[in-house]
Order: C-alpha cells, then sequence, then structure tokens
C-alpha cells in the first residue's frame, strides 16, 4: 500500500529513467508529485459538429477515421501521416507531421476525440497535429479542462497526468490537513483533498479557482509560520543589556531637530537595546530621510555603556562617506571613530586592527572588510549594515557569525511595501521613516522621448555652466538583449556626450570596471573634478553629491520605478534646485503611465506600491538574493490579498502555539520546519 512518502517509482509506468527525470524537477515522494502544479491549462471542455466550426477556433471533435492513415516520407526527416474523419455534419482533413506512430494508433472505421486548432477554407476543415484520443477515454486528456505541466527530459504531458492521477487516487485520502478547522472556516476555503484533486483535474473553472486559492493560501501560510517562528527564536537570544539614556542629550547636539519618524525609530531600537534580547532591526526609509542620523543615535546610546559599534558600508565610497559624516557629528561627543577599507595600506590596516582589539575604538566604520576572520572586536555592542541592495536572510546571519552576538541593525533606503517588507526581511522587526526632513525641495521629475535631445542638452549645458553636476544613466546592456531596440551603452553614449560637450570632463562608470576603477571615478565625482557622470546603475548606491542637480535616465522604460526612484534621489542632496529627466522613446500607453507616476509623486513607498501592482514582484523579489524558498502556486505580488490574511491567520495561530507543538499542529510544524531545512540549503 503506498503512502504520500512512498517513491514515485512505485508508480506503474515509471521506471529508473523516468524517476530520475522526476527527481530532476524535485519530485521524489508521492507527496512531492501530488503538489506538483500545473503551468497552465487548456480548455479542451468545448465540443462542436465539424460544420459549425470555425477558422482559428481551437475545440474538440468527436468523428470517426474514415480511411486507412496513409504515411508518406516527403523527404528525410519530414513524415506525413494524413487521414480524413467524419462526424455527421462533415469531413475533416488531419494532417500530422513527424508523428509516424499516429498512422498506426487511428484506426478506420473508430471514432475518436480530436483536439486542436480548425482551419477553414470554403466548406473544407482540416487540423495540423491534433491531441487525440478514443472516444469515451478514462481520465483522458479531451473534454474537459487540461493541466499542462513544466517538464523535463524525459518526460511528457500524458506521463506526468497518468502519474498524478494514480498518486491521486492512491494516497489522495492521506493528504493531511494543514489547517486548523477554525481557519479554514474563516478564510472560506476549501479542504486540502478537493484542492489538490481540483488543482489537477478542475471540474469547471469555478472548481479551479477554488482549489488555487487554498492552495495559495497554505503555501503563504506555511510561509508566514517560518518566518513567524524565526522571529520568535531569535527574540530568546541574549543581547546585552544597554543603559537607559537621555537621548534629548544627544539631540541636542544636533543643528538641527530631528523628525518624528527619526525618533520613532530609534526610541524602537532602544527599546530593544534595553530588552535583553537581541536587536534585529531593519529600518527602512526613503533616500535622504536621515537614515545616517537613526544610526549616530545608536552608536552612541551602546557607546554611553562602554560599547562599541561597526557600521558596514556597500562600497568604499560609501565607507568614506559615512567615516566622515561620522566623525563630524560624534567625536566632539568624544567618540574614537577609525576606518577600515581595502583602500587603506597594510600599515593602516594593521594599526587599525591593533587598535580594534585593545578597544581603542569606539565606532569602526568600513565594507565588508570589517567582518573578515583576522579583525577581533573588544566589546562590539552593535553592528549597523547600510545595505542598499537586500542581502539573503541567510546571509545577514553570516554577517554576524563571529563568536558575539551583537545587537543588529540594517539599514535600507529601497521603500517597499509593508506587508513585502514583512516576507522580506521577516526575520527582522521593522522600523519605517516615513518622513523627510523639513524643507527638502522636490526634485522635478520629466518625461521626454528623443525629440527633446538638444532642448535637454542645452539644459546640461545651462546647469553646468552654473557650476552644478549632471548624473546620466544608461541601462546595462548585455548579450541576451534583444538588439532591435537601440539601447545607449553607457560607454557609447559617454564619447557621445563628450563630442557635444568638448570643453566639459565627461567620464563614465560600470558594472563591469573594478572595483579600484569605479572608486576612483566617483571620487573624482565627489571632489567636484567631473561633469558629467555616465554610469550604469552601479551609482545606484547611496553616494551623497550635494552639488550634483541634474539625473538624466536614458532608456528610462528598462528601469522599474522604484529603480527610478532610487537614482532620482541621488540628486536634490544640497541646496541647489534638482531635476530628473526621464528619456523613453518606448511608446506605449503603459510606459508613459508608469513613468507619469514618477513625474506626479516623490514619496518611495507610494511608488514602490505602485510598481508592485504594475510589474508584479519581479523586482523586489528578482533573484534568489532574497534568500526564501521558491514559491510554487503563490505569486508574492499578485496574490497579496491573501498574503496579508495568511499573515493574520498565521501570528494569531503561532500567539496561541509558538512552537506548534499542540498534537493538531503535528504535520503543519513539520511542513514548516521542512521549509528551513530547504531554504536554509539554498542559501549557500
Ligand atoms: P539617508 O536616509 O538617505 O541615508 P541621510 O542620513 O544621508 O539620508 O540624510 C540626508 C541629509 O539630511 C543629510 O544631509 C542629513 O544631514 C540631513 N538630515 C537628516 N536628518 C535631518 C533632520 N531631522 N533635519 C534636517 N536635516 C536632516
Ligand atoms: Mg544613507
Amino acid at each position: 500500500m503506498a503512502d504520500l512518502y512512498t517513491d514515485v517509482r512505485y508508480i506503474k509506468g515509471i521506471g529508473e529513467k523516468k524517476a530520475q527525470a522526476l527527481h530532476k524537477l524535485g519530485v521524489f515522494t508521492l507527496y512531492d508529485l501530488v503538489s506538483y502544479f500545473p503551468r497552465k491549462y487548456e480548455d479542451r471542455s468545448q465540443y462542436k459538429p465539424i460544420a459549425l466550426t470555425m477558422s482559428g477556433e481551437t475545440v474538440c471533435i468527436q468523428a470517426m477515421v474514415a480511411d486507412t492513415p496513409r504515411l508518406t516520407r516527403v523527404r528525410r526527416g519530414l513524415d506525413l501521416v494524413k487521414l480524413r474523419a467524419v462526424d455527421e455534419s462533415g469531413v475533416m482533413d488531419i494532417t500530422f507531421f513527424n508523428q509516424p506512430y499516429a498512422k498506426d494508433n487511428l484506426h478506420r472505421g473508430e471514432s475518436y476525440v480530436f483536439y486542436g486548432k480548425i482551419e477553414a477554407n470554403g466548406s473544407r476543415r482540416s487540423m495540423v497535429n491534433p491531441v487525440y484520443e478514443r472516444e469515451g477515454a478514462v481520465n483522458g486528456i479531451t473534454g474537459r479542462i487540461v493541466p499542462i505541466y513544466r517538464l523535463g527530459a524525459g518526460l511528457n504531458q500524458r506521463i506526468m497526468l497518468q502519474s498524478i492521477r494514480q498518486g491521486l487516487n492512491d494516497c489522495g485520502e492521506q493528504l493531511p490537513e494543514l489547517l486548523p478547522e477554525s481557519i479554514r472556516e474563516r478564510c472560506q476555503l476549501v479542504q486540502a483533498r478537493y484542492a489538490y484533486e481540483n488543482i489537477h483535474f478542475p471540474a469547471d473553472f469555478g472548481a479551479l479557482e477554488l482549489a488555487r486559492r487554498r492552495l495559495i493560501f497554505d503555501e503563504l501560510f506555511i510561509l508566514a509560520c517560518a518566518l513567524g517562528r524565526l522571529r520568535g527564536e531569535r527574540v530568546r537570544e541574549r543581547g546585552v543589556v544597554v543603559n537607559a539614556v537621555d537621548l534629548e542629550e544627544f539631540w541636542s547636539v544636533l543643528p538641527f531637530r530631528p523628525t518624528n519618524a527619526q525618533r520613532r525609530a530609534v526610541d524602537q531600537a532602544v527599546a530593544d537595546l534595553q530588552s535583553g534580547s537581541v536587536m534585529n532591526r531593519l529600518v527602512q526609509g526613503d533616500v535622504g530621510s536621515g537614515k545616517t542620523l537613526v544610526a549616530a543615535a545608536l552608536i552612541w546610546t551602546v557607546w554611553k555603556s562602554g560599547l562599541s559599534s561597526a557600521l558596514m558600508a556597500p562600497t568604499e565610497i560609501l565607507a568614506d562617506q559615512h567615516f566622515e559624516t561620522l566623525t563630524s557629528l560624534l567625536s566632539p561627543l568624544g567618540l574614537r571613530i577609525g576606518k577600515l577599507t581595502g583602500a587603506m595600506t597594510a600599515k593602516e590596516k594593521r594599526e587599525t586592527k591593533e587598535a580594534l582589539k585593545n578597544g581603542e575604538l569606539d565606532l569602526i566604520i568600513g565594507t565588508h572588510a570589517l567582518f573578515s576572520a583576522d579583525v577581533t572586536y573588544a566589546n562590539l555592542g552593535l553592528v549597523i549594515t547600510d545595505e542598499q541592495h537586500r542581502f539573503g536572510v541567510g546571509q545577514r546571519s553570516a554577517l554576524i557569525a563571529k563568536s558575539i552576538k551583537p545587537h543588529v541593525l540594517v539599514m535600507s533606503a529601497t521603500p517597499i511595501p509593508r506587508t513585502l517588507a514583512l516576507i522580506l526581511y521577516g526575520d527582522l522587526d521593522v522600523s519605517i521613516i516615513d518622513e523627510l526632513p523639513p524643507g527638502r525641495q522636490k526634485v522635478d521629475t520629466f518625461a521626454v522621448d528623443e525629440s527633446y535631445r538638444e532642448r535637454l542638452n542645452g539644459f546640461i549645458r545651462k546647469l553646468c555652466g552654473e557650476g552644478r553636476q549632471v548624473f546620466v544613466v544608461c541601462p546595462m546592456v548585455d548579450e541576451n538583449d534583444d538588439l532591435a531596440l537601440p539601447l545607449k551603452s553607457a560607454e557609447e553614449h559617454a564619447r557621445e556626450l563628450a563630442a557635444v560637450f568638448p570643453d566639459l570632463h565627461v567620464a563614465c562608470v560600470h558594472g563591469k570596471m573594478k572595483a579600484k576603477e569605479k572608486d576612483a571615478v566617483m571620487a573624482a565625482f565627489v571632489a567636484g573634478e567631473i561633469n558629467i557622470l555616465v554610469s550604469t546603475t552601479v551609482i545606484e548606491v547611496g553616494v551623497d553629491v550635494p552639488n550634483a542637480a541634474l539625473m538624466i535616465v536614458e532608456n528610462a522604460e528598462r528601469f522599474g520605478l522604484s529603480q527610478l526612484h532610487q537614482l532620482r534621489g541621488r540628486v536634490g542632496r544640497g541646496q541647489h534646485k534638482s531635476y530628473c529627466v526621464l528619456v523613453s522613446d518606448a511608446n506605449g500607453d503603459d510606459v508613459r503611465a508608469r513613468l507619469s507616476i514618477l513625474c506626479q509623486t516623490n514619496d518611495g513607498f507610494k511608488i514602490s506600491e505602485e510598481d508592485l501592482r504594475l510589474r508584479g514582484p519581479g523586482d523586489f523579489f528578482g533573484s534568489r538574493q532574497h534568500g526564501l524558498p521558491e514559491m510554487h502556486i503563490a505569486d508574492l505580488g499578485a496574490d497579496m490579498d491573501v498574503l496579508t490574511r495568511a499573515q493574520q491567520e498565521a501570528n494569531a495561530l503561532l500567539a496561541e502555539d509558538p512552537q506548534l507543538s499542540r498534537p493538531e499542529h503535528t504535520q503543519l510544524r513539520e511542513r514548516v520546519d521542512q521549509l528551513f531545512r530547504v531554504s536554509a540549503d539554498s542559501f549557500n
């Protein structure tokens, strides 16, 4: 007797070879098999008499083979099988290309169902390469909504269909009901058995929808439980308790008042620091929202308790900038501050490491060099990472896998909708800075096409004449790109601009350059030695050049809204009125609509919500970077409502049974644990 964990080899017709092909798809057990959901469906439920069909429609025809199928070999590599089929209303010619076996499968005088696209020529009807099966076939591939699976070598749709049918027949009854009855009722979800049956063999589209909703919910609910437990476990990790401080003492030395959002983020983090547990907090705030100040307040707070801090930036140039900003803020208060980057000489590095070891530094700022094995910290109490792009859940923990357990603050300038933040940063507590410091000027944004090129060049000239600097961003061009589109490569565009502005200094940075070369160009731009900097998105990182007043994005249609917003955040950081020009020749209402959102608002959270709505979650969940397990059926962008609901229910359940240790939650817990194991593997 088979159960859910029986090997797929058990299925009739699955031998060693096919079993291996299934393993490649991640299918090992019958449970895996029935959880291998269709990629799409074909509606093969419509039957029609031959005479009533119309050209171009795809239908099922019930008809008898009227003559013996004829096989002709037209030439090497081209076999044709031709036959005629008839029903009460008419005749249909059928042709198979390179399916010689059709000749033996189809017999004169017998009735079949043919499914395919009709071609009509006058009163003649024909079909090419139809799907077919004997009339009245049980569990067949016609006459209903048919699932289509993603296949691997050595597999075909028929094998998948039959195997899954057998799997469901033999152990469908054993499919566990992972969801507590109360949740199922509250959320109006169908039973598991029904869902698995109808996701593969839907009775109709209504049943399919119910099945999908249930299975999407399951997947997101398990994910939410897994992340919730991760949070729960972490909270129990002991952390150094930091003494109470009077933050007013810190705020009062600033040249300006902190915004309410900054205060709130700091208060939340300070509460973590004093809680006895390790802090793991994400501070999310739009570019320019003042995250550095939040970091400074916390560095000062732990320093008051005799602890040191480390701040890690993604690039050398950002490390330099943080070093300058934080030194001017914190050294007057008595903190000793050091820097550790790859660009330093061996001697400087050695001295800095020595100082760190001896506890002579209260704050060290650097790149990932900070976490190399030969760096020893005395009294490290707080680690801050300024991440522009998301590190995966696992990478983050590798970062702090030193023997000590310092508090961790992650700063991110990628505003993402709150629901998504909970998933993406599910193991972190989240503070949001949703307010910009007062007096910020809005960056005026325009979407234009090629016909504005001359005026745009005039504008560049005017601003550079006033002493301002200009960023120009071109999309990354890679080999896979469709070259039918004339895309601007950064280097090419820099040459063009240099020809237009022979008297200005034009430079280029792109991803293929060595980190050192990139940093050198960036440093020259920061120093004002370059007027126009052409780049790929490498400059997306939060470099601060207050003198830059114009951001031009070429082929703007190639960028996500959130990305464009990030780019725009590179200007408007000083006292100069700043502009962003999005150049795109792509027509189409959707491109215009997307770009116009940027012209209308400067609110990063609003933009990211629109981006998610318009483009789906690809932008946020692009690569596997995020370190989340792959979703089988749920779409984290499109299924947002279900996600929110699943999160609420998961949190409520975990509040009652944090370990999922009650007997009725055993199977749920197993699935949740399994998700951890699988995704822990994919971190590495
Ligand atoms: P980001 O969140 O992008 O890292 P920064 O921390 O670099 O932003 O801050 C951007 C600018 O805003 C800095 O020049 C900083 O001095 C200034 N700033 C930060 N907080 C305030 C405030 N409360 N009032 C006025 N200016 C502020
Ligand atoms: Mg910053």
